[in-house]
C-alpha cells in the first residue's frame, strides 16, 4: 500500500509551539495494520519531556495567554481551528485510515467530520461561560466565576485518536485551560498533525502540547504536581492506575473507561432492523469500540431466527483494505490486539460454544480477524463478562424483561446498552433500568457531540461531550463582596 502521497508526521514532539526531538534521542515505529510495515517513527517521550512540555503549559497557563482570553476570544479561534481541519479533511481522513486500519469511508464520514464537529460545538460553547449573581442573607454583591482548572493532561487510546483527541482538546482549551496531550504509543500521528492546525489559528504557544510516547510518559504526566486535571480515556485496567497515581497529588480526574455493551432485542422488534442494528453495533472499528454492543439479549420467540440471521449477515460483512470504499471491516489496530482477540477465539470451541465465523481477507500481512458470533457462552464466563475489544459478539436468550435487565447489568462495566422494541413504554422502563451512561433506543452508536456520555461501575467516571463535558474543565469560585 502505498502512502506517499501522505504528509506523515515523524521524530518530533510539539512543545511551547515548537517541533523538538526527545532528549534521549529514541523513537518509536508506528506500522501500518493493513500490511505490518513500518509507516514512520515518532519520538518517544521520556520523563525530561514531559518535565518540559508540563512546564511549557504551566508558564503558558500561568502567564494569562490564553485563560486571560475571553472565552468569546477562545471560542473564534476553536471555530478557525473547524475550518483547518475541513479544509484539511481529506488528509485527516487518509492518516487516520492509514494509522489505524480505519476503512476510509469511516474514516472520512464519521471521525473528521466528528472532530470539526467538536470544535465547532465547543467554540460556539464557550461563550456562554460565565457564572451567576446569587443572594445572600447579609448586604452582599455575591457571584460566582467560571474559572479554568489549570494544566490539563490529555491521554487518550488506540481506537478513536482523532475524535477522542478533539474532544478533550477543544472542551479544554474552550474553558481556558492549557493542555499536555499524549496520544496512544500506537495511533499518534493526527495528534501532530493537529498540533500544526492549531498553531495556524492561533493558539499561543505552549496552550497546546503534544509528547508522543507509552505508559511510563504518560505516568509521568499523572505524577507531575503542576498538571492540575487528569482526562484519561483507556483501559480500565490502566484507568485504575491513573486514578491511584493522580491522588497522590489530588488531582480532578476524569476516566472513560472500558466497556461490554448490552443489546437487548425483543420479540416485538422488526428483525430485520434489529439485526442489522446488532451487526453494526459488534462489527463497527472492527470491535475496536468501547460503546460496541458486543452482548446480544434475545427474547426467546425470536432467538433462533436471530442467530441465523447473524451467521448470513456475518459471512457478507466486508473485511478488508481499508483504502477500498466498500471495506466495513479493517484490521485491529496491532499485534497486541489482534493476539488479545485471538486468545477468546482459540478456546471458545473448547469451551462448548458455537463459533460462527465470517471471512478475513487471505492474507499473511496485516492485523485482520474476520468477525465472530459466539452462541452459547454462559453470563459468567469470560466471553460475556471480559472486554474483548475485537468484532465479537456473544449472544444469550431471555425470557422475561426483568431477566434481560439483569444479564444486561451483569457485568461489572456500565458505559453503553441499547434496546430493540416497537413497544414505546418498555423502551423508557428499561433504558432507565440500564446501567449505563448511554442507552439507544433502536439503533446504536447514535452519538452526538451535544449529548454527553461516560460511565457507571468500572466504566469509569466523568462526561464528555455536551454542556457537560465543558463542565469538567472548569471551577467554581464564589466571590462575595460587602456593602
Ligand atoms: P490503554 O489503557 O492501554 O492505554 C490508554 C492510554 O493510556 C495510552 O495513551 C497509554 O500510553 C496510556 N497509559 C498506559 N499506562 C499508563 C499509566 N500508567 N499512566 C498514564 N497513562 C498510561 O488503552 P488502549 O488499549 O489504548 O485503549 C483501549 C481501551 O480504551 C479499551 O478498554 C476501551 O474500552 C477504552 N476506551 C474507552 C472509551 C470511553 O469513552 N469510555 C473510549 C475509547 C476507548
Amino acid at each position: 500500500m502505498t502512502v506517499a502521497h501522505l504528509q506523515i508526521p515523524q521524530g518530533n514532539l510539539f512543545v511551547a509551539g515548537r517541533w523538538v526531538p526527545a532528549m534521549s534521542g529514541a523513537g518509536r515505529e508506528i506500522l501500518n495494520p493493513a500490511t505490518g510495515g513500518v509507516l514512520t517513527t515518532v519520538a518517544d517521550a521520556g520523563p525530561a519531556d514531559v518535565d518540559r512540555a508540563v512546564q511549557a503549559a504551566r508558564t503558558a497557563f500561568d502567564s494569562g495567554v490564553w485563560p486571560g482570553l475571553s472565552p468569546r476570544a477562545r471560542g473564534r479561534i476553536l471555530l478557525r481551528v473547524a475550518d483547518l481541519l475541513r479544509h484539511e479533511a481529506e488528509e485527516f481522513a487518509e492518516l487516520e485510515s492509514t494509522d489505524v486500519g480505519k476503512p476510509i469511508t469511516f474514516t472520512r464520514n464519521i471521525d473528521v467530520p466528528t472532530a470539526i464537529e467538536t470544535f465547532e460545538y465547543y467554540g460556539s460553547l464557550a461563550a456562554g461561560i460565565e457564572g451567576a449573581v446569587r443572594a445572600t442573607a447579609f448586604p452582599a454583591m455575591a457571584y460566582t466565576r467560571r474559572e479554568p482548572i489549570g494544566v490539563v493532561a490529555a491521554i487518550t487510546p488506540f481506537n478513536f485518536p482523532l475524535i477522542l483527541s478533539c474532544t478533550k482538546i477543544a472542551a479544554a482549551l474552550a474553558a481556558g485551560n492549557t493542555v499536555v496531550h499524549k496520544p496512544a504509543e500506537e495511533t499518534p500521528l493526527t495528534a501532530l498533525r493537529l498540533a500544526e492546525l492549531l498553531q495556524d489559528a492561533g493558539v499561543p504557544d505552549g496552550v497546546f502540547n503534544v509528547v508522543t510516547g507509552g505508559a511510563s510518559a504518560g505516568e509521568a504526566l499523572v505524577r507531575d504536581a503542576r498538571v492540575d486535571k487528569v482526562a484519561f480515556t483507556g483501559s480500565t485496567s490502566t484507568g485504575k492506575r491513573v486514578v491511584a497515581q493522580a491522588g497522590e497529588t489530588l488531582k480532578k480526574v476524569t476516566v472513560e473507561l472500558g466497556g461490554k455493551g448490552a443489546n437487548l432485542i425483543f420479540a416485538d422488534a422488526d428483525p430485520a432492523a434489529a439485526v442489522h442494528t446488532a451487526m453494526s453495533g459488534f462489527v463497527f472499528n472492527t470491535g475496536q469500540f468501547c460503546m460496541a454492543g458486543t452482548r446480544l439479549l434475545v427474547e426467546r420467540p425470536v432467538y433462533a431466527d436471530v442467530v441465523d440471521a447473524l451467521a448470513q449477515a456475518c459471512s457478507q460483512v466486508r473485511v478488508g483494505d481499508p483504502r477500498a470504499p466498500e471495506t466495513v471491516v479493517g484490521p485491529m489496530a496491532g499485534p497486541r490486539h489482534l493476539a488479545k482477540v485471538q486468545s477468546f477465539l482459540d478456546t471458545a470451541e473448547d469451551d462448548g460454544i458455537r463459533v460462527i465465523r465470517g471471512a478475513a481477507p487471505s492474507t499473511s500481512d496485516g492485523f485482520f480477524v474476520a468477525p465472530a458470533v459466539l452462541v452459547g457462552a454462559g453470563q459468567e464466563s469470560r466471553y460475556v463478562q471480559e472486554e474483548i475489544f475485537g468484532p465479537v459478539l456473544t449472544v444469550q436468550p431471555f425470557d422475561t424483561e426483568q431477566e434481560a435487565v439483569r444479564l444486561a447489568n451483569g457485568t461489572s462495566y456500565g458505559l453503553a446498552a441499547g434496546l430493540q422494541t416497537r413497544d414505546v413504554s418498555k423502551a423508557h422502563r428499561v433504558a432507565a433500568a440500564l446501567q449505563a451512561g448511554i442507552v439507544w433506543v433502536n439503533g446504536w452508536a447514535m452519538l452526538d457531540v451535544a449529548m454527553p456520555f461516560g460511565g457507571c461501575k468500572q466504566s469509569g467516571y466523568g462526561r464528555e461531550n455536551g454542556p457537560e463535558g465543558l463542565d469538567e474543565y472548569l471551577r467554581t469560585k464564589s466571590v462575595v463582596v460587602a456593602l
